[in-house]
C-alpha cells in the first residue's frame, strides 16, 4: 500500500505541476488535501509518509477515530469537508484545523461560541452551491458575499476563503464556468479573506487550477476507490 500510495502521491504533483505551469502559477501555491472518507488511518499515514500534510474527513465520527490513531504525527491538519449540523460543532472545533463547509449564519455562530469556549481561533471557508438543484449544499451564489461579511464578523473564527464542488457530471470544458464563477466571488472578498480558493477533485483539479484554485481535494486518484462500507 505504501509502494502504491507514495507513487500516486508523485503522479498527482507532477500533473498539479503541470496544471500549474499551464496556467502561469507555481506549484508551490497550490495546496493538495487528500480526502481520506472511508479510507483506513493506515493509508492516510502512508500519504504523510509520502509527505501530504493536509486530509480531509466528511464524517465527525470517522474523523474522531483517525485523529484518535493519528493525532500524534507532526504537522498533519484535518479539514472538515462535509456537512455539519450545529449539533456536532464542539466536536468539528475539537477535531478540525479548518472547517470548509460553512453554508449558513446560524452554523457559523455556533462554531464561533465552540470556538469561544475551547479558545481556539478556527479557520474556516463558506461553501458556496455552485451546483444548483443537483446539490443543497453551500450558499446560493447571489448570498455568498453577503454571508462572508457576516462571517468574517464573528470572533474566534478567521474567514479564509471560498469553497465549491462543480457538478459531477459535467465535462472537463463545461466545468470551467463554474469555477470561473467562484473564482470572480473569491476575488470579490476583502484582501484578509483571500487566503484559500477549494475547487476541484480527481475528476476535475487541472480545470479548477486552470481557473485559480490553490486548494485542491483529490480521494479517489490518490487513495483509489472509496470502499463502499467504512474501513475504521
Ligand atoms: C469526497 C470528496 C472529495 C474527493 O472526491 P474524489 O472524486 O474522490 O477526489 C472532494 N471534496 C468533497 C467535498 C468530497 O466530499
Amino acid at each position: 500500500m505504501q509502494n502504491e500510495i507514495t507513487e500516486r502521491v508523485f503522479y498527482l504533483r507532477e500533473r498539479i505541476a503541470v496544471a500549474a505551469a499551464c496556467a502561469g502559477r507555481s506549484p508551490d501555491e497550490i495546496t493538495l488535501v487528500g480526502v481520506s472518507k472511508r479510507h483506513s488511518s493506515e493509508s492516510v499515514r502512508a500519504a504523510w509518509d509520502a509527505g501530504v500534510r493536509e486530509f480531509g474527513e466528511n464524517y465527525i465520527q470517522e474523523a474522531r477515530d483517525k485523529c484518535a490513531q493519528l493525532g500524534e504525527l507532526p504537522g498533519l491538519r484535518w479539514h472538515l469537508i462535509g456537512g455539519l449540523q450545529s449539533n456536532k460543532a464542539r466536536l468539528a472545533v475539537a477535531l478540525f484545523d479548518v472547517v470548509q463547509t460553512v453554508d449558513r449564519l446560524s452554523l457559523a455562530q455556533v462554531l464561533s461560541r465552540e470556538a469561544e469556549k475551547q479558545e481556539k481561533e478556527l479557520a474556516v471557508l463558506v461553501e458556496v452551491n455552485l451546483a444548483g438543484q443537483e446539490n443543497r449544499a453551500g450558499v446560493a451564489e447571489p448570498e455568498a458575499l453577503a454571508l462572508c461579511e457576516q462571517v468574517a464578523a464573528l470572533p474566534n473564527l478567521r474567514l479564509c476563503g471560498l469553497m465549491g464542488m462543480a457538478p459531477l457530471r459535467a465535462d472537463a470544458e463545461a466545468i470551467r464556468p463554474h469555477f470561473a464563477r467562484l473564482r470572480h466571488l473569491y476575488e470579490a472578498l476583502p484582501e484578509a479573506n483571500r487566503r484559500v480558493l477549494s475547487m476541484g477533485m480527481s475528476g476535475d483539479f487541472e480545470a479548477a487550477i486552470a481557473e485559480g484554485a490553490n486548494l485542491v481535494r483529490i480521494g479517489t486518484a490518490l487513495f483509489g476507490q472509496r470502499p463502499s462500507v467504512s474501513t475504521t
